[in-house]
């Protein structure tokens, strides 16, 4: 439990009545059943970070408490010309056990950067007996844009960067380095994150220490929440498995104030279970229901209306469909096929509208269910068929690819680069994203002219309309978009890394769909594997769909209840259509119609929401007796930001 003072109090004699009264408390602290002053360790261990001018008071006064002392901040020179400079050697011989870096006040007001954190905790490192307490947090925006998770992650590996295991374990088996996880929107506002909120947090903290040091050493850093930290608010905040103490500002300017909290965090851990390694995902397994045999299974879509399932098989020019009862069947279109959407129409005309993005148009058709078997396709020719408009990118390297329908009816397309593997020239990034409006038929572009891809894969929605996901898949890296409702222009905005696949994974991210949750699932085709990554705690996969086929190529939810996942395969090995029964509480959302808004606000609830069953599991976590091996790795955070 640290106590942060910051610039205050305003004199030394102020600062004295402090210290002493602190010191008288917790030597009756440590005295309560005994007249003896025990001379033990405080637990849990109190340290207190006045400013520099008071720190050798505080040593003085604190002497044979217990309490450390630390330094709010230290300059990154060792010594010489370097006017108002504080070294690391001038505040250890002071009698400071600590330094702390990194607080959002020294990087905000003083535009301390991620390097100089770095320098200063090497030189704190050097320094024999100096530990650190490293602070790290989001912004208000950053955590609304849900980046909390990168932007953690990057600050970490940064200010740990080029420092060794060694160097962060001391020889006597202890640590050297404390992480403060302090969200920047509930330092000194009196808003303090919820315990839940802290947990998840910590747990991306823990992740990334163990990405770093391994399990082992990730497990023995403790990691304090700070934020409005108050006697009423620690113990439910230390009752979370990863929340191992508290950076305390405010609250800590009293010493009334600060002793409550220590006890508070005292009784509270007193109470905990052991931490457990973060849990392994949930494994699933999907079996083939329909033999098709597809060269390239593609865009899997459920239509709520006609209760079957379309899909197509890209180079074959097809499209099929299944009730799910009858035999599925499928049609030729004469075209390679990159995606269909569901086709709004107003007619009760037999079901089975479809629109076709295709190779060389376009198309507008109907699929009606006749009871015709699997071999029994036929023409286009001779049923509706019509082109609807002309293909975006009329050029001979790209075709279309992936694309999903937005809330307002318009069809969101990606392309494909038939050359992307080439390595010439005709395999660079020159594809470009599209939105189709059905009224007017008119192209928009949503990437600005300059960023270009490869492969458009996880083209999908977030379940209010407002978040695109997008991969380029040759770069492994999964973005959340911004995504822009009106069609004046705009272009989608804010990208966000919400997955990187790891190097342990072959293959790539191809097609994907959102449950009603928000997570997000993706066909990871030449693994064969289907993952979801819920966007609120991007880096971490929560759930596997294993395939005994290595390409599965997209998903999406389907049957009565929407609780079960087709997943569409390529071949050789694969080409089968495979399906997977969802655990309770997980299903999708309906599939908008090309040329019909559904609006973005009708979401079903579903019954356990996503923060309930990450608790549910973290609680699963905590009575477990054994401890559990460290999970295979799926995913690793987001190694870094960037804004589009
Ligand atoms: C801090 O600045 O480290 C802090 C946590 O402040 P407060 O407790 O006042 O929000």
């Amino acid at each position: 439990m640290a106590g942060n003072w910051k610039l205050n109090p305003s004199t030394v004699q102020e600062a004295s009545s402090l210290l002493k009264l602190l010191a008288s408390n917790f030597i009756h602290h440590r005295d309560n059943n005994s007249a003896e002053v025990v001379q033990h360790q405080l637990q849990p261990e109190v340290i207190v970070f006045p400013p520099f001018p008071f720190i050798e008071r505080a040593v003085s006064i604190l002497e044979g408490t217990g309490i450390k002392v630390g330094a709010q901040n230290v300059g990154t020179a060792v010594k010489g010309a370097f006017t108002g400079e504080v070294s690391t050697s001038m505040i250890r011989s002071l009698g400071c056990d600590y330094v702390m870096v990194g607080h959002s006040e020294r990087r905000t007001i003083f535009d301390e950067t991620d390097e100089i954190i770095n320098t200063k905790i090497k030189l704190a490192l050097e320094e024999g007996g100096l530990k650190i307490v490293l602070c790290v947090g989001e912004s208000l925006e950053e955590y609304e844009n849900e980046l909390l998770s990168s932007v953690v992650n990057l600050q970490i590996k940064k200010a740990l960067k080029d420092i060794s295991k060694d160097q962060i374990m001391n020889s006597g088996g202890g640590c050297n380095l404390i992480i403060a996880y302090e969200p920047i929107w509930a330092i000194g506002t009196g808003k303090v994150a919820t315990p839940v909120q802290a947990q998840m947090a910590h747990v991306v903290v823990r992740k990334t220490l163990e990405e770093l040091y391994g399990w082992d050493i990730a497990n023995q850093i403790q990691i304090q929440y700070g934020g409005s930290v108050t006697p009423d608010s620690i113990a439910d905040l230390m009752s979370m498995a990863d929340v191992d103490g508290a950076l305390v500002g405010g609250a800590s300017l009293t010493a009334d104030g600060f002793t409550r909290i220590v006890d508070g965090a005292s009784s509270a851990a007193s109470g905990l279970l052991p931490r457990l390694p973060p849990l392994p995902p949930k494994e699933l397994t999907a079996l083939e229901v329909v033999s098709c045999k597809n060269v390239l299974g593609e865009s899997p879509i459920w239509s709520v209306k006609d209760q079957a399932l379309y899909w197509i098989s890209a180079p074959e020019e097809e499209v099929w469909t299944w009730n799910l009862i009858d035999a599925p069947y499928r049609r030729l279109f004469g075209t390679t096929i990159g995606c269909i959407a569901l086709r709004g129409s107003s007619s009760n005309n037999g079901g089975g509208n479809l629109l076709i993005a295709g190779e060389r148009a376009f198309l507008e058709t109907r699929m009606t269910q006749r009871g015709e078997n699997m071999n029994d396709f036929s023409s286009a020719s001779g049923e509706q068929v019509s082109v609807f408009c002309d293909r975006p990118e009329q050029t001979e390297t790209t075709r279309p690819n992936d694309g999903r329908v937005d809330r307002e009816g318009r069809l969101v397309i990606g392309m494909y680069n038939n050359y992307h593997r080439s390595g010439s020239s005709e395999g660079e990034n020159n594809c470009g994203l599209y939105r189709l409006d059905p009224i007017t038929k008119s192209i928009q572009s949503l990437f600005p002219s300059n960023y270009k891809y490869r492969v458009s894969n996880c083209i999908s929605f977030s379940p209010d309309g407002r978040t695109l996901y997008f991969c380029d898949t040759p770069t492994r890296k999964v973005y959340a978009f911004d995504y822009p409702e009106s069609a004046d222009g705009t272009l989608l905005s804010n990208r966000r890394l919400i997955w990187t696949m790891p190097s342990n994974l072959p293959g790539g991210p191809d097609g994907a769909q959102v449950d009603a949750d928000g997570g997000l699932w993706m066909a990871i085709s030449g693994a064969g594997l289907v993952v979801r990554v819920h966007p609120s705690l991007p880096g971490i996969v929560d759930y596997v769909v294993h395939l005994p086929v290595k390409s599965p190529t997209s998903c999406t939810f389907g049957g009565i209840d929407l609780d079960e996942l087709f997943i569409t395969t390529r071949g050789p090995d694969g080409g089968g259509l495979y399906r997977v029964k969802m655990p309770f509480g997980i299903r999708g959302l309906p599939e908008p119609e090309f040329g019909s808004s559904s609006g973005s606000g009708t979401v079903p609830m579903s019954p356990v929401s996503y923060p309930q069953q990450q608790q549910q599991q973290q609680q699963q976590s905590v009575v477990q007796e054994k401890p559990i091996a460290p999970p295979p790795v799926y995913g690793s955070a987001p190694s870094y930001l960037d804004t589009l």
